[in-house]
């Protein structure tokens, strides 16, 4: 999966499976996706696109 970060558009891949058990572990707002931090600059990547477990999409397309 691609994440790409709001702030400087760096982009960084992340399993699939890795933003699965995130998403699973995760017990907070269902409305946004699993986030990580940019390594470049901290702020928070958003998936490219993601559908949750609890069947919500989310696209970057949303966030810009
Ligand atoms: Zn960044």
């Amino acid at each position: 999966m691609t994440y790409v970060c709001l702030l400087c558009d760096a982009k960084e891949k992340i399993p699939y499976a890795v933003v699965r058990e995130f998403d699973r572990m995760d017990e907070g707002d269902p409305s946004v996706p699993p986030m990580f931090s940019c390594e470049k600059c901290g702020a928070q990547m958003y998936p490219e696109y993601y559908k949750g477990i609890h069947g919500i999409e989310y696209r970057l397309s949303d966030m810009k």
